[in-house]
């Protein structure tokens, strides 16, 4: 039997990363099990948006707590995470809509979260490259965009600077409270094993809900100044909602680097990686529905990833009811970059018996899942 750690940490995304750098700032020996390069799982895939949602109060709660973390360090990062306080712009087609942005507006408000209303002239001003005769949109100036993969490694090399060790190129094949089994049939023994496989989290720890949602991406060549904002459709609140059929919703990003990433597409029962044409065409239609401009721009790389769907769109965080020194950190869904920072605090503040700067229950494994649609 090799050394024990106090705590061990299966899976090297973003959210085993931040667990790592925060287990280890808290003076706690951490070993980190990652099979592939650090941050190559959904952390590589996913868009980068640090962004606050308001699907549910524990939803809200969770992604305005993490947002101001990132916010908090953002002087620190180096010039490869890319942090872009960029902002986004929830886009409004119709009336309807805009009573939509109103409400948002009063919900962010009501919790300190800058938000603006713009008006169909002022929207036009803000973002050129939309269709015109938008009803308006909802900007919230604090929102960012970093680069998931570098953010991982970043954080994972704060932690290796406080003492914690990555075992690259190995896998976990079973987990329990005492330690990480590996597949060459060696044990890790640790005080805490913390599960943060992200979407394969269910077969290291049967039994938990969480279930892959596939997504696609694309990415453009360089035309800075296309677009400034991180763009949204409100109708993406819809299909971020809908827990049945598939679906596509408006979604471009600025990147530093001057390319735009198109989003983004939702699939449930989709288990193997390729490009599905379609969905691909559908996502594309929807974005130049907005923006008819993209059609004329060179698109370089598609791909896609998996989120870690839970039934009530919230991420299991905290110890599971079994076994309570085998901890869980995953069911992110399409939230993980933003609230990794948030993840790791909470993982830490348990584990340390800490009192949290937000409420843990909604995000305990032992919850009751109720499926809302
Ligand atoms: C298309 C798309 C767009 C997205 N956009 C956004 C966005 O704009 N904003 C946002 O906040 N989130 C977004 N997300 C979600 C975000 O990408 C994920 O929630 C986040 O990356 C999850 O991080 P993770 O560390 O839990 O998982 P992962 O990054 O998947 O990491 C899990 C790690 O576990 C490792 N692993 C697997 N099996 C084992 C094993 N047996 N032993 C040890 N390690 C193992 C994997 O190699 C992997 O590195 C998006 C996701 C997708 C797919």
């Amino acid at each position: 039997m090799g050394k024990s750690y106090d705590v061990a940490i299966a899976g090297g995304g973003i959210v085993g990363a931040a667990c790592a750098e925060e287990c280890a700032a808290a003076g706690l020996s951490v070993v980190v099990v990652e099979p592939g390069p650090v941050g190559g799982g959904a952390t590589a895939a996913g868009m980068g948006h640090i962004v606050v949602m308001d699907d549910s109060p524990a939803q809200i709660a969770l992604t305005n707590y993490s947002r101001t973390l990132w916010m908090a360090r953002a002087h620190e990062f180096p010039a490869d995470v890319e942090y872009v306080s960029a902002g986004t712009l929830w886009v409004a087609a119709d009336a309807e809509e805009m009573a939509e942005v109103e409400r948002k507006r009063a919900v962010y408000e009501a919790i300190g979260v800058r938000a603006e209303v713009l008006g169909p002239r002022e929207l036009a001003e803000a973002e050129p490259n939309l269709r015109p005769s938008l009803a308006g949109a909802l900007r919230v100036p604090d929102d960012a965009v970093v680069y998931p993969p570098c953010a991982a490694r970043y954080m994972l090399q704060r932690a290796l600077e406080r003492g914690a060790v990555v075992r690259a190129g190995e896998s976990a094949a079973q987990l329990s409270g005492a330690g990480i089994k590996l597949r060459d049939g060696s044990f890790v023994p640790a005080g805490i094993v913390v599960n943060a496989t992200g979407a394969w989290a269910p077969s290291l720890t049967p039994g938990i809900e969480v279930r892959k949602r596939k997504g696609h991406l694309v990415i453009t060549d360089r035309y800075p100044g296309f677009v400034h904002h991180q763009l949204v459709e409100l109708g993406y609140l819809k299909s971020a909602h809908s827990m049945t059929a598939d679906s596509v919703a408006f979604n471009v990003q600025p990147r530093k680097t001057g390319q735009l990433l198109i989003g983004s597409s939702r699939q449930f029962g989709a288990e193997h990686g390729e490009i599905d044409a379609n969905m691909l065409t559908r996502m594309l239609r929807r974005a130049q529905e907005y923006m008819p401009a993209l059609a004329a721009l060179t698109a370089i790389r598609s791909w896609t990833g998996f989120r870690a769907a839970t039934p009530d769109k919230l991420p299991l965080i905290g110890p599971c009811p079994q076994d309570p020194r085998l901890y869980l950190a995953t069911g992110h869904e399409g939230l993980g970059i933003t609230t990794s920072l948030a993840t790791a605090k909470l993982v830490a503040d348990q584990l340390l018996h800490r009192t949290p700067a937000i409420p843990v229950e909604p995000y305990l494994p032992g919850r009751k899942q109720a499926e809302h649609d």
